[in-house]
């Protein structure tokens, strides 16, 4: 059994999802799994359907619902031509489009939106997409079956980033969709999206098809993960940032896991866990050519000292300087009481005798933590910065490389380095608008043309 999961561009329109079953008939004696994210751009016009919605701009909202319905039912009718069974799906589709206008109208009503009511509405490119690939599989000679992903995905309450509760997802997953599969069925679902317990519709947070495909993949003992995107494979930077990216073929569980954290979009931070509980290979293909080899992540992969660099924008700086954190035992702690409390994770931390620096990615409940903070200590926030990361498992060990890092970086502004207890990541801090020019130059000093 593997899982195969298909991004938005993958299913991005009629042409796309033909592949994607072109890529799946030839994967049958494997007994595939589909897992699909929304339409491409979907899940950003929904949201911003209901900001529009809930600042006051009905309008707009209802027009963005519009071009939504447009585009899936022009896709139905692509792909599952005017009989009887595509009159279902465009009365389906239909339907979760009224759902929208009428949350989208609600949201208006109120003037405001809560993370429950964002899910309800982020959730429905998912359950556009699922069935209309279904459907469109069944039309290319494939015996798909829909599963409603939300009875497997079992989640917490935490809407927009809800934690997935691993157990129950494999039990689900047993009862559910195995047997379909066993029975030589396609089972097909929407990644992304989950339910509580109670049956409260969730979501994973944004990029969470991959982790779904994990998660079920470790549920089922899967013996391949495979995440079709619209590159060749994870490659040595972000392609649409760094000229002269090159393809990866293989790269350890804890290299991928690291570059997803720290920007290589590519892989949902959290889909490598699973994956690595179960010994499960992650295999990342480019749907638009299907014939290329891909990038293997897998535990064993030959140590390098740089397997690749990532940088993300959007980063903000807290600094905590206190001189009572000299010789204080549970000082760190209490900070990171008060992080965590707010629900905010931190990325990186670096310490002296009486300051330390975190980084966060998501601002909102800064204003909170901060007020907290001021309890510890003198407390300064430095936002617009970016995060780089040189990734490789050897690197540490690896004086040249490190070298080479350090004098990559020349003049720009370090606000933070950071070096992982494994050696496996050198973190820089910088300007935001310095990250992509870095990110180019410590490329060009790893991955020299010429050796290409
Ligand atoms: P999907 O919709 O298939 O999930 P995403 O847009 O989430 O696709 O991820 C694919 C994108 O990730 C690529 O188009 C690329 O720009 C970006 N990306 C960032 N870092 C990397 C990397 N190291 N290797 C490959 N792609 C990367
Ligand atoms: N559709 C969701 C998003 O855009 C999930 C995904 O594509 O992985 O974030
Ligand atoms: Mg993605």
């Amino acid at each position: 059994m593997i899982v195969a999961k298909f991004g938005g561009t993958s299913v991005g329109d009629a042409a796309a999802i033909r592949r994607t079953a072109g890529i799946i008939r030839a994967r049958l004696p494997q007994q595939p799994i589909v897992v699909v994210s929304a339409l491409a751009g979907t899940t950003n016009a929904l949201l911003a359907a209901a900001e529009q919605a809930s600042s006051g701009n009905l309008v707009a909202a209802i027009a963005g619902v519009q071009q939504l319905r447009e585009r899936h039912l022009a896709a139905v009718q692509e792909l599952a031509g005017s009989g009887p069974e595509s009159q279902e799906l465009a009365a389906t589709v239909s339907a979760f489009l009224d759902e929208l206008a009428h949350l989208v109208e609600a949201l208006s009503v109120l003037g405001h939106a809560t993370p429950r009511s964002l899910d309800a509405i982020a959730s429905l490119g998912e359950q556009l997409s699922a069935p209309i690939v279904t459907a469109a599989f069944r039309r290319e000679g494939i015996d798909a079956v829909l599963v409603d992903a939300r009875r497997v995905m079992v989640t917490d309450d935490d809407h927009g980033r809800a934690k997935p509760l691993p157990e129950r997802i494999a039990d689900a997953a047993r009862d559910l969709v195995v047997p379909l599969v066993l029975a030589n069925r396609v089972p097909v679902l929407g990644g992304y999206i989950g339910a509580t317990v109670t049956g409260v519709t969730t979501t994973l947070g944004r990029g969470g098809s991959d982790y779904s495909a994990s998660l079920i993949g470790a549920g089922v003992e899967a013996t391949a993960i495979e995440i079709w995107t619209d590159v060749d494979g994870m490659l040595t930077a972000d392609p649409r940032v760094v000229r002269g990216a090159r393809l990866i073929d293989h790269i350890r569980f804890d290299e991928a896991a690291e570059l997803a954290s720290f920007g290589a979009k590519v892989l949902h931070p959290n889909t490598i866990t699973p994956a690595v509980a179960r010994g499960i290979p992650v295999l990342v293909f480019n749907s638009m050519r299907s014939e290329g080899s891909g990038t293997r992540i897998t535990a064993d992969a030959p140590r390098v000292a740089v397997r690749a660099i990532a940088g993300k924008g959007n980063t903000v700086i807290v600094k905590v300087r206190s001189p009572r954190m000299l010789g204080t035992p549970g000082f760190l702690q209490q900070i990171f009481e008060v992080f965590a409390r707010h629900k905010t994770s931190v990325d990186v931390v670096t310490t002296s005798e009486v300051s330390v620096s975190l980084t966060v990615d998501d601002d909102q409940y800064l204003e909170a933590v901060v007020a907290e903070l001021r309890q510890c200590g003198d407390v300064g926030v430095e936002r617009s910065r970016g995060i780089l990361a040189v990734v490789g498992a050897s690197l540490a060990a690896n004086p040249s490389a490190m070298a080479t890092a350090i004098a990559a970086v020349g003049d720009v502004h370090l606000h933070m380095v950071s070096l992982d207890s494994t050696g496996i990541n050198l973190t820089m801090v910088v300007d935001a608008d310095a990250v992509k020019p870095l990110m180019q130059r410590l490329h060009d000093a790893f991955f020299p043309e010429a050796a290409a």
